[in-house]
């Protein structure tokens, strides 16, 4: 089987103003990716998501010329089942006929950023390539089923206080188990964020997870004290407390709180989290798959996480794609324990492809189908090209 054409598109989703909301980004009026498309001689065409934000604002036109100008001529002619030949030969750029030799990688100045993401988009559709090529769906090239189904958490919550507390029973009336809601600088004070987080947890109950993200906003004393303020309201975490530049802040913030600390939605490569694994700075990590080099290097990002008893929660703000692809990677993994389900506006998810994922008692099923298992609605697809 032979690469014959790769294609990388800018999706540009616009958000009805009525269905916008508004975080410490700003408003979100778009949702934006870059969607991947690899075609083969045998026919099938592997779809992909390269990502170069966390959220769904950005400009897609550098990751679309990398994929096209510098990683397309490297591609063309190759096997696409040659996974972990492809990723390192694109890691490592013109020093990749070391690789063989010494085990090791050579990444250039810029082997980070927009490169491992216009990587990881290729990796994604390389597996779904591979997937579609055997029949199987890509949990079965990863080690099989470990589980059935898989928790997915709401991920939302940005009302202020009077309205957080049934924004997020929404979530959990759409049959979610888990929240996840938006604190930090996007709130008045930590004193305003600690307020919402109470009364979520006053409205919803003990049973259900909350989770909060702080978006890396506050200083190391800021989210210390947040976390003293809300130690009795049974977080199931505390998301990027600080700014994910700041390493051993996170660590400072984890060592003074019994609060799970999650982390690592803009990290790259296993090395970034090997070095967060090190410094004692998180509990859960959150590779991006379209982001953090594709699913090749979110297996090995597990394996980092399961050996030192650490769990993962893909980050998967994104398309149907990626979180397709976060799925496939928790049926097979067994540190994966919950998916981000995103419960903003998000028209990638819902309507850029024919399947949709449907929630049972709070969780996704293991899909069946060959590949990431997905259809494209290539009409939509194009109609939101830019
Ligand atoms: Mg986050």
């Amino acid at each position: 089987m032979k690469i014959t054409a790769v294609r990388a598109s800018w999706l540009r989703a616009e958000i009805p103003p009525d269905r916008q909301h508004t975080s410490d980004f700003g408003r979100n009026d778009s949702f934006n990716t870059c969607l991947v498309e690899v075609e083969t001689d045998s026919g099938h065409v592997g779809l992909g998501e390269a990502k170069v934000g966390v959220g769904n604002l950005g400009h897609y036109a550098g990751v679309v010329e990398t994929i096209r100008a510098e990683l397309t001529p490297q591609l063309l002619g190759r096997d696409p089942r040659d996974l972990t030949a492809v990723w390192e030969a694109l890691y490592s750029g013109t020093r990749a006929h070391y690789v063989p030799a010494t085990g090791r990688a050579f990444p250039v100045v810029g082997r980070r950023g927009v490169t491992i993401a216009a990587l990881s988009g290729i990796d994604i559709a390389l597996w779904d390539l591979l997937g579609k090529a055997l029949g199987q769906p890509v949990w079965r090239l990863l080690g099989g089923r470990f589980r059935d189904r898989i928790p997915a958490y709401a991920s939302g919550g940005w009302a202020p206080v009077g309205g957080i507390g049934a924004q997020l029973r929404q979530y959990v009336a759409r049959g979610h188990r888990a929240v996840k809601m938006r604190v930090g600088l996007q709130d008045r004070s930590v004193d305003d964020s600690a307020a919402r987080v109470r009364e979520v947890r006053e409205t919803l109950g003990p049973g259900v997870g909350i989770m909060v993200d702080a978006h890396g906003t506050w200083s190391v004393r800021e989210a210390q004290r947040f976390a003293r303020k809300v130690e009795d309201c049974d977080l199931g975490w505390l998301e990027e407390p600080v700014s994910p530049d700041d390493v051993t802040g996170l660590a400072e913030v984890r060592a003074s709180t019994d609060i799970p600390i999650a982390a690592g939605e803009s990290e790259q490569t296993r090395f970034a989290f090997r070095d967060l694994i090190a410094a004692r700075a998180v509990d859960v990590l959150q590779p991006d798959p379209a982001i953090a080099g594709g699913l090749t290097e979110c297996v090995r990002i597990c394996a980092l996480a399961a050996a030192h008893g650490l769990t993962v929660a893909p980050h998967l703000w994104g398309s149907a794609i990626l979180f397709a692809a976060g799925l496939q990677l928790a049926v097979a993994t067994p540190c994966v324990t919950t998916l981000e389900f995103t419960r903003g506006e998000n028209p990638l998810l819902n309507d850029l492809v024919e399947e949709r994922f449907e929630l049972v008692d709070g969780h996704v099923l293991a899909p069946d189908r060959p590949g990431l298992g997905l259809t494209l609605r290539r009409d939509f697809a194009r109609s939101i090209t830019v």
